[in-house]
């Protein structure tokens, strides 16, 4: 039986890949698409994510779509609120429809001569096989599987329950119960103050001090905009506005490091006063955005560590005992429950093994094309977003471009698109610059970057947006080729 065959794939039925939905049906409508989601659920980290407090650590205004305002009043939303805003979205335009769950797709070959992708996932442990003349990958960029927890000495010895937020039990009861959160990232700063409202006592145990920033949960200027203006016109100020101020902070922060650092710690002082060691636990060695910084909404963070119902310990470990954690400078901390807030198992291609006319692609070898489309890798985009602002924005102009390839490809009979450097001397890079150890142990595998345009990732939404939207797609480094048998004859 012939495989089922679409004009485009979209893998993943998360925020991006129901986003792709909506660009493909409003911008390359004649086009069939589906989308192939290996869970039963659409939402992606917004359904799999369910520890307590879980929020989205950037503003709605620019996590949301450009096409869909964000009408609540809290810009740093909590996580039901979001996957509701997502799956509004796929209900509201009929993308849901188009998504066929329980599909984990594994391998995915392009063939020149078809100018097709053959698509193979597993259905309830069966394979299935799909076709579609292009591939749009919409996973994510971790592992579902499971998050990243590093080896504990004596992790086996610990008698009370050892959790990752990746995997939160719905039966975990913390009320009264002391509890030690090992991390200091997003997840770890979301947890503590949220788990403190009713745990006995709660630690933050981190190896080293990350720099966190306070930030109102409410917008009071979006809000009163909301009021006089139309919702569509409010959300596309306040998305601007959010896009040019973090555009501006993130450029002032990495001109000048040591100022920002100073101001950064010196707000977390004022925050928690004088007598708290803001040395030791809130000044990273690093400069900021070195990493990504951690955002607390309205210090909720600090008002739980100045209310005493939290605190933070900048120590290593040494082991699990039976009763808690004992740390390198020979002090315990005792706990009933220890939550790994360790961080996620980057994946790369949404793990699927892809293969061009035969030959296996190994994607650590790839040369990425504006951050979403590969050296030698025909039909084939990725979403992945900034790591110093909203994923949805890079997201959103992805999509367009996509759109726009889509629709070139249309008009003139040709069926492949594929990258192609002829520049010997552009340099490769990391996909990705951050010291973190989730990044740093992963980026061997990931693509790379080149060391100057179209190849490189400039993480700039001002840059991406001429780039993707405007500059020419016929720019002699994207190549379009193979016409449709029918052109062929014609141009014979
Ligand atoms: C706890 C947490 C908080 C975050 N907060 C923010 C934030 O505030 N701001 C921000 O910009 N970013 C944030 N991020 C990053 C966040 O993941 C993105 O913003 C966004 O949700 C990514 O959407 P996505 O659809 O690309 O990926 P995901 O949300 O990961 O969804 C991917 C979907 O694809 C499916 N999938 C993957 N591989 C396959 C396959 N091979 N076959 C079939 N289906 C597949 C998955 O099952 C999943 O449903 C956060 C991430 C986490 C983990």
């Amino acid at each position: 039986m012939a495989a089922e065959h679409f004009d485009v794939l979209i893998v993943g039925a998360g925020l991006s890949g129901i986003g792709a939905g909506y660009h493909l049906q409003t911008a390359a409508a004649d086009r069939s698409y589906a989308i192939l989601e290996g869970r039963e659920a659409s939402g992606g980290t917004w359904d799999l994510f369910r520890y307590p407090g879980i929020r989205s650590d950037s503003d709605m205004f620019t996590l949301g779509y450009s096409f869909k305002p964000w009408t609540q009043a809290k810009a740093i939303a909590d996580g039901p609120s979001i996957l509701n805003y997502v799956r509004e979205t796929a209900r509201e335009h009929g993308i849901e429809d188009h998504i066929r769950y329980g599909h984990q797709v594994t391998s995915a070959s392009w063939s020149t001569r078809d100018a097709t992708w053959t698509v193979e996932a597993m259905r309830g442990g069966k394979p299935v096989t799909l076709t579609a003349n292009f591939l749009f990958l919409c996973g994510g960029y971790y592992s579902y599987e499971g998050g990243y927890t590093p080896e504990f000495p004596g992790a086996e010895r610990f008698k009370g329950r050892i959790v990752h937020p990746q995997k939160w039990p719905e039966d975990l009861d913390y009320a009264h119960k002391q509890v030690v959160v090992i991390g200091s990232g997003a997840t770890a700063v979301t947890l503590v103050p949220e788990m403190a409202r009713t745990a006995g006592h709660v630690t933050m145990l981190q190896r080293s001090p990350t720099y966190v920033v306070s930030r109102p949960a409410e917008d009071a200027l979006a809000n009163r905009l909301r009021n006089w203006l139309p919702a569509r016109l409010a959300y596309q100020i306040i998305r601007w506005r959010n896009v040019l101020l973090s555009m501006y902070f993130y450029r002032a922060t990495r001109k000048h490091p040591a100022q920002a650092k100073q101001r950064i710690v010196g707000m977390v002082r004022e925050q928690l006063g004088p007598d708290y060691d803001v040395a030791t636990h809130f000044t990273p060695s690093y400069n900021p955005w070195d990493q990504r910084l951690c955002l607390v909404p309205d210090a909720d963070l600090f008002l739980a560590l100045k209310a005493g119902t939290a605190s933070v310990v900048t120590d290593h470990i040494e082991g699990f005992t039976e009763t808690g954690i004992r740390l390198k400078s020979g002090k315990e901390l005792a706990a009933d429950i220890i939550v790994t807030a360790t961080g996620l198992t980057l994946q790369v291609m949404n793990g699927i093994s892809l293969s061009v006319d035969g030959a296996a692609v190994d994607p650590a070898k790839l040369l990425a094309y504006k951050g979403m489309m590969y050296e030698g890798v025909p039909n084939l985009a990725t979403v992945f977003g900034y790591t110093n602002a909203s994923w949805t924005l890079k997201c959103d102009l992805t999509c367009e471009y996509i759109c726009r390839l889509l629709n070139r490809m249309t008009q003139t009979g040709l069926r492949q698109a594929t990258p192609r450097n002829h520049d010997a001397e552009m340099g490769r890079e990391p996909w990705l610059s951050f010291s973190s150890g989730y990044v740093q142990r992963a980026m061997e595998k990931f693509p790379k970057q080149g060391s100057k345009a179209p190849w490189k990732l400039y993480q700039n939404y001002a840059r991406d947006l001429v780039s993707l939207r405007y500059a020419r797609l016929d720019d002699g480094v994207l190549e379009f080729s193979n016409p449709t048998p029918k052109a062929a004859k014609t141009a014979a």
